[in-house]
């Protein structure tokens, strides 16, 4: 009998975005707690190849499929393969995105700004959850990562912020929609992550304004989200639904 208190053996897990940051953490996390995840990613082979070599060393099947997951036809692919693979999903963890890192003035931000990061942030991110809708097993789980962004607006990024203000929107109807199947839809809303995406930002005079938004004194990694992003998959969580989980080290003012 295993001994792991967060234990995911058995489950069949789906992870957009896993080959770098937060979705490689969270695929890596899935599988040492015993599921078998496939990661989504849109073109870096080398990156998603060596999480899916380090889920094998943790004795857990994986693969990595590329695609762009703001067309259809990809996002219903990635589930196909993980029918092929696993015969199936039980979990899956939306968490693809951008953040334009340049700060633009909404007096100055151009229709085709906007529209791309609605694009990748919401429009890919109801096509997932459309077909997470339509395949996770009863009982399973869709964790969505949203930003603090969503709750307290962003300024120069407005368009960031209305996706993901959005996407917390999605989770709380999807919740109430697939309750009666006992799946939980729930999103994670972290602050400043040490990743990719705020690299530029964070290596320069940013870092310092950033730390002073934080009660906890520190940018998260990688990791700190994924631990909570886990937690909502496990049956720890099973009674939480419709959810937006901040993740932020007590950030709340605006930003
Ligand atoms: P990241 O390091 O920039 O990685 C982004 C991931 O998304 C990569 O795996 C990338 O694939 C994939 N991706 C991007 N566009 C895609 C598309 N159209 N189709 C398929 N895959 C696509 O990002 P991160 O910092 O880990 O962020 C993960 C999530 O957390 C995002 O939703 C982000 O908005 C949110 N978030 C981040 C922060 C932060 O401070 N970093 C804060 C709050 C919220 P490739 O590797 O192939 O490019």
């Amino acid at each position: 009998m295993s001994r792991r208190v967060l234990d995911l053996s058995g489950r069949r897990a789906v992870v957009t975005g896993g080959s770098r940051g937060v979705g490689r953490a969270t695929a890596l996390l899935l599988a040492r707690a015993g599921a078998r995840v496939g990661i989504g990613y849109r073109s870096r082979s080398e990156a998603a190849l060596q999480v899916v070599r380090r889920m094998h060393e943790l004795n857990s099947a994986g693969f990595a499929l590329a695609g762009d997951l703001t067309r259809e036809a990809d996002v219903e692919a990635l589930f196909d393969r993980a029918d092929d693979a696993f015969g199936g999903v039980d979990l899956v963890v939306g968490n693809h995105g951008i953040w334009p890192s340049a700060d633009i003035p909404l007096a100055q931000m151009t229709l085709e700004h906007w529209q791309r990061t609605l694009k990748v942030n919401l429009e890919s991110l109801f096509l997932v959850c459309r077909e997470a809708a339509r395949r996770v097993a009863d009982g399973g789980a869709i964790v969505v990562v949203s930003s603090t962004a969503a709750q307290r607006g962003e300024t120069f990024h407005g368009d960031y912020a209305a996706s993901k203000g959005g996407l917390n929107s999605l989770v709380k109807g999807l919740a109430v929609e697939l309750a009666p199947r006992g799946i939980t839809v729930n999103a994670v809303a972290p602050g400043w992550i040490e990743t990719d995406m705020t690299e530029e930002v964070l290596s320069g005079p940013g870092r310092t304004k950033a730390l002073e938004s934080i009660p906890l004194g520190r940018i998260a990694t990688p990791e700190d989200v994924a631990g909570p992003i886990a937690f909502l998959c496990s049956d720890l969580a099973r009674h939480v639904t419709g959810e937006v989980m901040n993740v932020n080290g007590g950030a709340v003012r605006p930003g």
